[in-house]
C-alpha cells in the first residue's frame, strides 16, 4: 500500500488534511460524485513524489468544470492509475512512458478547475476507466486526523 509520506513531505506540512473525500456530492457540481481525494492546507509549490510509469504528463483541460488542469498520471500497480492534480507545474523531464522511482513530478498548485491551492488525488482502473477510493490503495490515516 502506498502512504500519503510517499507522494508529499508532510514534515513541511503540518496542517494537510483531506478537504473532500471521494464519493461525496462533489463541491463544482453537486450532482456528480467527487473521484479522488482532495489535500488542502499545503503550502503552494509543494513538491509531489511518484513512482511507476507515467501514463499522462501535462495540462489536461475537458471542459472548465472538469479540468484537472497540470497532471501527471502514474501506473503503480497493474492495471491502476494515480492521477496527481491541479499542479502549478511540472517538471521537463516529466515525460509519458518513463519509469520512475520517487520522482518530482510536480509542484502543489491551483491549476485547472479547482477553488484554491490542493492536490487532488485519484485512483482510475485503467481498463474500465471507473475511478476508485484512494484510500483503498494510499494509506492517508496522517493527513485524515488533521481534518
Ligand atoms: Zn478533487
Amino acid at each position: 500500500m502506498l502512504k500519503i509520506e510517499n507522494i508529499i513531505d508532510l514534515s513541511d506540512n503540518p496542517k494537510a488534511h483531506i478537504s473532500q473525500e471521494f464519493g461525496v456530492p462533489w463541491v463544482r457540481n453537486p450532482l456528480e460524485v467527487h473521484n479522488g481525494v482532495d489535500i488542502a492546507g499545503l503550502s503552494k509549490f509543494t513538491k509531489v513524489f511518484a513512482t511507476g510509469k507515467i501514463i499522462k504528463a501535462g495540462y489536461h483541460f475537458d471542459d472548465p468544470i472538469h479540468a484537472f488542469g497540470n497532471r501527471v498520471a502514474v501506473q503503480f500497480a497493474p492495471g491502476l492509475g494515480l492521477w496527481l492534480c491541479h499542479f502549478d507545474g511540472i517538471p521537463d523531464m516529466t515525460r509519458t512512458g518513463k519509469q520512475i522511482e520517487n520522482e518530482l513530478v510536480g509542484f502543489v498548485g491551483s491549476s485547472g478547475s479547482s477553488l484554491g491551492t490542493h492536490l487532488h488525488i485519484g485512483v482510475k482502473d485503467l481498463i474500465t476507466g471507473r475511478w476508485y477510493d484512494p484510500k483503498v490503495y494510499i494509506n492517508l490515516a496522517t493527513v485524515m486526523k488533521n481534518g
